[in-house]
């Protein structure tokens, strides 16, 4: 097999794997159909305000995958972490601190999140065991729900975990599967050092990129993959809205389904096509930037617990209507990267999931109550407004092409998760996947970067 490697799209999948491809000697041409790089990742800029696109927090930083394609490829990427990261707010009030492996620490957690006495036994058990991170395996098939139940009904730790569950994979504990939480929650919390690169999100795809070009590869913009080319059950090349470009190995960073539409549905068993239509996705999240004329929210990051029973909490989705009180993810971009706006401005993001394929009036309807939330806990932050940007489920979609403008990918439920998550070789010689659709566990970004680093080591001589 020849060198040259041609990548579709520039997300953390596809950027990172470029790098890596690039540092194992491969010719490396990165594709991107959008004239900024990062996909869900990326970051966007307006007066002066660096946000970005999504909301994001960055479950292990440095210490992460993200970090390990960084070192393997001489990279720039820089992070900011704070102990005691998180402000909890709303049904319980209390910072929750970096690292939960003291037991002092956890009994500080379990007083603070309002623990029954008569549950510690059970909670603790619990902890313990996720932080141990074994038997995942055999938990990829359990319901995260059922897991805890086994340990505890008590009502504040189901109410935590559904919460954590939300963060981390978008969707309730009903949905999601212990064993993909069992491995997430082990690795976040051992590392302790949940973070936020400096330069904003986008400032991860844009570093693996001065990686790939440093390192002799080439990233070209606004160029659209409209088909890869298969010749005799074999990938060999990409045609794109500008040209065509010949390729030893194609890897695609657009998610399997719409690489077997890129391919061409000819080209795949029937099975595999079965799996690329009938894999669920993960929700949508949506979004509200705050650009603020002086600080308003003095916290690293913000986690808004409603006043809701644990197992009602994301009901919402399910039912496709906007929350009665909405969960809120709130990070403040700014207070881990001042650069990130104009001197005394501040950016605040919050956000929620939103049901996968929800339209445009039902994203609002959920937004317009986590501003009304936001603006209860913040009363100063309406006054301090310059100005707002909303995204919702569709931006994704016209972003990555990801018809349910899922947030992460392939959802992460019991039969997608661990050996059922889809390979990244697929039946076309010589065409792979990366990114958060294939090979790889974890957290959004986190494991769009374990996927490039699976398949750069089996692409690597
Ligand atoms: C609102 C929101 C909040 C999130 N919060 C977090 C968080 O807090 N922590 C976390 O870790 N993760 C979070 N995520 C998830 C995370 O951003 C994604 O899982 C991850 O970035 C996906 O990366 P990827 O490699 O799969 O590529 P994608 O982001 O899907 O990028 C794919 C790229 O391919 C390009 N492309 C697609 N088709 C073509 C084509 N035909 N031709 C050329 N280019 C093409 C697209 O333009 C895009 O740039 C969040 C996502 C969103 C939207």
């Amino acid at each position: 097999m020849g060198n040259k490697a041609v990548v579709i799209g520039s997300g953390v999948g596809g950027s990172g794997c470029a790098a890596l491809l690039a540092g194992a000697g491969y010719d490396v041409t990165l594709l991107e159909g959008q004239s900024f790089a990062g996909g869900r990742c990326a970051s966007l800029e307006k007066e002066g305000f660096h946000y970005d696109f999504g909301v994001h927090m960055f479950s292990r930083g440095d210490k992460g995958p993200l970090g390990e394609i960084n070192r393997r490829t001489g990279g720039d990427l820089r992070w900011a972490t704070h102990d005691w990261p998180c402000h909890i707010m709303g049904r319980m009030e209390f910072d929750f601190p970096l690292d939960i492996t003291s037991l002092l620490r956890q009994f500080y957690l379990a007083r603070k999140l309002g623990v029954k006495y008569k549950n510690y036994p059970g909670a603790f058990r619990l902890i313990l065991n996720l932080m141990g991170g074994k038997a995942v395996e055999e938990n990829d098939d359990v319901i995260l729900q059922d897991y805890v139940s086994r340990f505890t009904d008590d009502e504040v730790i189901h109410l935590f975990v559904n919460c954590v569950s939300q963060l981390y994979f978008a969707q309730s504990y009903r949905q999601s599967s212990a064993g993909e939480f069992l491995w997430s929650f082990n690795r976040m919390f051992k590392g302790a050092s949940f973070g936020y690169p400096l330069g904003a999100g986008g400032g991860i795809p844009g570093s693996y990129l001065r990686s790939t070009e440093r390192m002799g590869g080439k990233a070209l913009f606004e160029e659209e993959a409209v088909r890869i080319i298969v010749e005799g059950a074999r990938a060999t090349g990409v045609e794109t809205n500008k040209g065509t470009y010949p390729a030893d190995i194609v890897v695609s960073n657009a998610g399997m389904r719409n690489t077997v539409y890129l391919a061409g549905k000819d080209h795949f068993p029937e099975d595999y096509l079965a799996e690329a239509e009938g894999n669920s996705d993960s929700n949508a999240y949506v979004t509200i930037k705050y650009a603020l004329e002086r600080k308003v929210v003095p916290y690293p990051v913000v986690f808004y617990m409603p006043h809701v029973a644990p197992e009602r909490v994301f009901d919402y989705i399910e039912k496709g209507e906007p929350p009665e009180e909405p969960y809120i993810f709130m990070p403040v971009p700014t207070n881990h990267d001042p650069s990130l706006a104009p001197e005394g401005r501040q950016l605040v993001i919050a956000g929620t999931a939103a049901p996968a394929g929800a339209s445009d009036e039902l994203c609002n309807a959920i937004l317009d109550r986590v501003h009304a939330q936001v603006c209860e806990i913040f009363p100063d932050l309406e006054s301090a407004m310059l100005w707002e940007s909303r995204s919702t489920g569709a931006d994704v979609r016209e972003l990555t092409g990801h018809r349910a403008g899922e947030c992460i990918g392939l959802s992460q439920v019991p039969g997608q998760v661990g050996r059922n998550r889809p390979g990244h070789a697929t039946p076309v010689q010589g065409l792979y996947l990366v990114g958060a659709d294939a090979g790889a566990r974890g957290i959004g970004t986190e494991m769009a970067a374990g996927s490039a680093l699976a398949l750069a080591d089996l692409l690597s001589p």
